[in-house]
């Protein structure tokens, strides 16, 4: 598994990590099996966020890490409408709570809310000096948003930036990537796979990425997060909750596309023009 520092925080990361949206309808010791079968295979990075089951992936994600917590990055997120600057700490500690931890690796603003942000930040920074968290990022930005954090606490601050990223809504790479790349802050792309709806094996991108696929003997989803993380500072987080999914998408963390691979998914799949920011 290919790993890349992680933003400012310079931590060697896993390019392909694992995501938990949603695990909370999952069978729950198929999910966790999942998890640490992901571990296992150097999907170290895991995304949660207190959003998710109300608090019960969290939950879920404690009980795949217990008694192996140093092997992972751990990324959890508060709610715009808890992002005060002592509602970031409660919510913080909270999700700490349930992740059975005392240390987030990184601390993320799901998106932009209400509470100014130069509190939230300021939050952020005080339990970083507390050692509750390593790090901290933001998720769901514009590229204002992110010169307005910038401008707040320091670009160097920012560890990474958590955005809407699949072969099929790639406009983070008309403005927010370059940005990112060039003040050192990880991308982090969710929903790799269209959260459910990845290219059919009859459509022009689907067999496109067939065919790469078979000339690598891989598949077209290890094709498909190969591409997402094919430069320097691009991470990816699928979610799975079934071991042989988690099996397929850790090989995609060693998996190189040519140039000429590259160029022909670029092709398959084309950026749209700029529409604004997605999310989902
Ligand atoms: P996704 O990763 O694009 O897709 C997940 C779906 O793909 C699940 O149904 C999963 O099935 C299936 N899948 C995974 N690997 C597969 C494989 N190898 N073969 C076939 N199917 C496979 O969707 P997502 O959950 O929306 O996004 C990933 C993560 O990004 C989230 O879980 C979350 O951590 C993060 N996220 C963040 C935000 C944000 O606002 N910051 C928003 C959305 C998502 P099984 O589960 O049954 O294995």
């Amino acid at each position: 598994m290919r790993r890349e520092p992680f933003g400012p925080t310079g931590a060697a990361v896993p390019v392909v990590g694992q995501g938990t949206w949603n695990m909370e309808r999952d069978d729950r010791a198929a999910a966790v099996a999942a998890l640490r079968a992901g571990l296992d295979l150097g999907m170290t990075h895991i995304d949660t966020a207190e959003l998710y089951g109300s608090g019960r992936v969290e939950e879920l994600v404690g009980e795949a890490i217990a008694g192996r917590r140093d092997q992972v990055f751990l990324v959890s997120k508060v709610l715009p409408q808890n992002a005060s600057r002592a509602g970031t700490r409660r919510a913080c500690e909270a999700s700490l709570r349930r992740l059975r931890t005392d240390r987030l690796d990184c601390y993320l603003l799901h998106w932009p809310g209400r509470h100014p942000l130069a509190d939230t930040l300021a939050a952020f920074e005080q339990l970083r000096r507390e050692g509750k968290i390593r790090a901290w990022g933001v998720s769901n930005f514009s590229l204002e948003e992110m010169e307005r954090a910038a401008g707040i606490a320091g670009a160097e601050r920012i560890a990474c930036h958590q955005v809407l990223y699949h072969l099929e809504e790639r406009t983070i790479e008309h403005a927010l990537v370059p940005w990112c790349v060039a003040h050192g802050i990880a991308v982090v792309g969710y929903s790799p796979f269209g959260s459910g709806h990845f290219p059919g094996p009859r459509s022009r991108g689907g067999r496109v990425l067939a065919e790469i696929a078979a000339v690598h003997g891989a598949t077209p989803r290890q094709v498909a997060l190969a591409f997402l993380v094919r430069s320097p500072g691009l991470f990816t987080i699928p979610k799975a909750a079934r071991a042989a999914h988690v099996a397929e998408n850790a090989r995609a963390g060693d998996l190189a596309l040519s140039a000429e691979d590259v160029r022909r998914i670029d092709a398959a799949f084309p950026r749209r023009p700029w529409r604004g920011l997605p999310m989902l």
